[in-house]
């Protein structure tokens, strides 16, 4: 069966889903059509950590992210914050001097970006709390905690080894399920349609898009194509012979029962911002060496972390650190980790050694996770490429749920003609094609 679209957009991920909105209710064209063979947002959308922050290292990503924040504050104030937004903060923490020095200047660094003062505690002006829940009134930049009486008088479950936190305060999380659905609900009022199937491929001719066929057998007539496809964002991209320069790297995240209270529940996202060695006894040295498990016996990387999950009554806590450094083609089931919770509790320790309770047993947990698929320099790929009509919202990374509204908005922006941001070229695809910015790479910033 053949139909017509004014935009087909591939994938309804976070990435699918804010872009039909964008398109659909503020722009006002009607016949936009999203494709997905699965349930809205079930493949990597609805297992993110669900966090945001303004605290880039860089101008376009402050600027890109600085607009999606707002509209994420938007929608949350329209919607009476259906999608549960807060502004709880992130807390880099550190035990080491000469780390700590230079997440200082770092911070330093961002805030001439333009992501918000810092404020250096003690200092002038006292440190003020996040509020457990919503965002309005709450801070903006980062508060510098220096020394550890002053963290541990904020965060005293802490280890007292702690030199300094850095609590990055246009940050926090939401319910990306609950903000999907929202999108979903307000654009099919508009004329915003689902079609549950898989493109296959996209006929064009004379240089411009002219339909996509599905893998059930029918075609849609269009002129305008959105890749939104998140990890097969690159198959999606080599229908119309492009090839994008993403790769994928898995991340898991385990949820844990804190059934012994360990954390307060209004505690912000809290990172370990050090390296660190693991303290196994030498018959677990022992037995992990003879696993092969090599990897968990050396220096183990920066940014074990996690938060609170669920409302005031939850005892849950989303754990995560990235060890691996598994770089794959995309493929489900993920591989799994078996030691994964057990190595996430003990690197939580080292920073908050309440932890320690569940050394001997570990309290129930669940895995999940999926891809980060990401630029060499870990920046999304939004706007126009190749065959007139094909634009890409790919490479969205860790940082897809946050990013998602503002680049949204700029694809909108692009599709539609209207004027653009002084950050839009920063994430086009043929930023590639600049020999010197090629140069310039230094390899991804702002990975968590
Ligand atoms: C463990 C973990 C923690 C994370 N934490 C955070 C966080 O705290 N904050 C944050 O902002 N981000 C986080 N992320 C990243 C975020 O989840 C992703 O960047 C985001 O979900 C990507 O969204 P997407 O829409 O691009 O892709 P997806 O959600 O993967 O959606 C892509 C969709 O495209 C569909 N599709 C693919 N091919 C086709 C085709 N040919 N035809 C039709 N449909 C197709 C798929 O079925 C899928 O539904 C995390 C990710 C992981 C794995």
């Amino acid at each position: 069966m053949s139909r017509r679209a004014d935009v087909v957009v591939v994938g309804a991920g976070i990435a699918g889903v804010s872009a039909a909105y964008e398109l659909t209710v503020t722009h006002g064209i009607r016949n936009v059509v999203i494709v997905d063979p699965r349930p809205p947002l079930s493949l990597t959308s609805d297992k993110s950590t669900e966090c945001y922050r303004n605290w880039w290292p860089n101008l376009p990503m402050v600027g890109l992210m600085s607009r999606s924040i707002d509209l994420l504050e938007r929608m949350a104030a329209e919607s009476g914050n259906r999608f549960a937004l807060n502004r709880r903060g992130y807390l880099f923490v550190s035990g080491d001097e000469e780390n700590f020095h230079r997440m200082v200047e770092d911070a330093h660094h961002t805030s001439t970006l333009g992501a918000g003062p810092v404020r250096f505690h003690p200092g002038p002006s006292p440190y003020r709390p996040s509020p457990p829940e919503g965002f309005i009134g709450a801070p903006e930049g980062a508060d510098i905690l220096v020394g550890a009486d002053e963290v541990l008088d904020h965060f005293p479950y802490l280890t007292p080894e702690v030199v300094g936190a850095i609590h990055v305060r246009r940050a926090g999380w939401f319910s990306a399920q609950q903000l999907g659905a929202w999108m979903l609900d307000q654009g099919k009022e508009r004329g915003l349609e689902f079609v549950v199937d898989e493109v296959a491929g996209i006929g064009v001719s004379a240089g411009a898009i002219r339909s996509v066929s599905l893998a059930g057998g029918g075609e849609i007539a269009t002129e305008v194509v959105i890749d939104a496809a998140g990890p097969m964002a690159g198959r999606v991209a080599a229908l119309v012979d492009i090839d994008l320069p993403l790769f994928s790297e898995l991340h898991i995240k385990v949820a844990y029962r804190d059934h012994m209270g360990v954390v307060a529940r209004d505690a912000p996202m809290v990172i370990w911002s050090d390296t660190q060695h693991l303290d196994w006894s030498i018959e677990e040295r022992e037995a992990l060496a003879e696993q092969g498990r090599d990897d968990l016996l050396g220096e183990m990387p920066i940014f074990c972390h996690f938060r609170p999950e669920g409302g005031e009554g939850s005892p849950y806590l989303l754990g995560l650190w990235e060890y691996h450094g598994l770089v794959q083609e995309p493929s489900w089931p993920l591989p799994e980790d078996p030691l994964y919770p057990e190595v996430v509790v003990r690197g939580l320790t080292t920073m908050v050694p309440g932890f320690d309770v569940y050394r001997e047993r570990l309290p129930h947990s669940v895995v999940d996770g999926g891809y980060y698929t990401k630029t060499m320099e870990n920046r999304p790929l939004v706007g126009p490429a190749g065959p007139t009509g094909f634009n890409l919202m790919a490479g969205l990374s860790g940082f897809g749920v946050m990013v998602a509204a503002g680049a949204a908005d700029l694809l909108a922006k692009h599709v539609t003609g209207t004027e653009l941001p002084s950050y839009s070229d920063a994430f086009l695809l043929e930023r590639y094609d600049d020999a010197d910015y090629l140069a310039s790479i230094q390899g991804p910033t702002g990975q968590l």
